[in-house]
């Protein structure tokens, strides 16, 4: 992947799952990478391990449903790479699955603050960064769920039809000014969300065999597509890698067992 070599990207949620694959893909492929998430101890050796094995990486503590700490991590990615051409809004969650009545107020409005605020935190902080610069692309990472509702899940499915729009008008506003603002939907992907979601039992996702499930790694390639010329074409909406035709974009197995 030519169009990453020498890009400066900061991936959130790298601690585990999709970020931490994110983080080690564009890494391999030539892109400094800071790694953002609340776990400090885990993405420093994550990055150790990054630098060990060639690539460029560095770590930066945040929680991103605090704005301020989004924009000392904005800050700091300019401070360590001197520009900023990809974000990765991957922080998420999807605990505590309650359905509505069951559910605690408190938590509901935490997953608020983190899946979508979060977003728009980076989106806030990133964007005058790449405009200044002449361009950059922010992937946000979507799901089914914000076209679809699921029992248990209304903090997550009202979570991602937001960043839905979130995406959609990002897009609106900066297109013009060289910006690419894209979704990325990956379907059902082997982490620990999908350990709690199957955990839980409480809606037809739960009840998915595991080996449905894709591999984070996958996931990684697909943003590193999308972060390459061939994401123009999805700019403003939701790019799915549920589809044979996403998958095979991307350079994926066809989907031959797609989960429901
Ligand atoms: P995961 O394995 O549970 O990892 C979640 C990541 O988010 C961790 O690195 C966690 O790090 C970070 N995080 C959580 N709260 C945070 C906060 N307040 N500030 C900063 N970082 C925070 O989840 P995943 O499956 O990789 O999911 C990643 C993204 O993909 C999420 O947006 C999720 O909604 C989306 N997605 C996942 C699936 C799936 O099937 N797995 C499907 C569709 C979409 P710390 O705990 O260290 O902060």
């Amino acid at each position: 992947m030519e169009h990453l070599k020498g890009k400066t990207a900061i991936v959130t949620g790298a601690s585990r799952g999709i970020g931490e694959a994110t983080a080690r893909f564009l890494a391999s492929q030539g892109v400094k990478v800071l790694l953002a998430a609340r776990s400090a101890q885990v993405i420093e050796t994550l990055a150790a391990e990054i630098c060990a094995n060639g690539g460029e990486a560095s770590a930066f503590a945040c929680d991103v449903s605090d704005h301020s700490a989004v924009l000392a991590l904005v800050a700091q990615a300019k401070r360590r790479f001197a520009r900023l051409d990809i974000l990765v809004n991957n922080a998420g969650l999807i605990d505590p699955i309650a359905r509505i009545a069951d559910s605690s107020p408190e938590a509901w409005g935490h997953c608020l603050d983190v899946n979508v605020k979060g977003v728009y935190h980076g989106l806030h902080y990133a964007i005058p960064v790449m405009l200044e610069q002449g361009g950059g692309t922010i992937i946000n990472l979507s799901s089914g769920a914000a076209n679809s509702s699921l029992e248990g899940w209304s903090h997550y499915c009202a979570s991602k039809a937001a960043v839905a729009r979130l995406t959609g008008v990002a897009q609106k506003e900066y297109a013009a000014d060289g910006l690419r603002v894209i979704g990325l939907s990956p379907g059902t992907v082997a982490t620990d969300m999908q350990s709690s979601i199957k955990a839980s039992g409480i809606n037809p996702v739960s009840r998915l065999a595991p080996s449905s499930h894709i591999s984070p790694e996958w996931v990684a390639q697909a943003i590193a597509y999308l972060c390459g010329p061939d994401g123009d074409e999805f700019a403003g909406g939701d790019f799915s890698l549920k589809t044979s035709e996403g998958r095979q974009r991307v350079g994926l197995p066809l989907a031959d067992r797609l989960p429901a």
